[in-house]
């Protein structure tokens, strides 16, 4: 059985059968390593720890004080 996901690039359907999974191609492999290189995306962490984000945020309340 084969896992289907969008091409992360041009969001058309990729299986895992394909050699450039999760990409649909060679292009959009290379596309995505440029997009890495010239710091296209950003580093997005989303927080999904209720604690961590309360300590955040606390941590945020305090400078603010400052
Ligand atoms: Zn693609």
């Amino acid at each position: 059985m084969s896992q289907e996901l969008h091409c992360p690039i041009c969001k058309k359907i990729v299986t895992t059968a394909n050699a450039d999974f999760p990409f649909c191609s060679d292009r959009c492999r290379i596309l995505d390593l440029g997009k890495w290189a010239s710091g296209d995306y950003k580093i997005t962490s989303p927080i999904h720890d209720p604690d961590l984000l309360e300590d955040l945020e606390r941590e945020q309340n305090r400078m603010r004080e400052n």
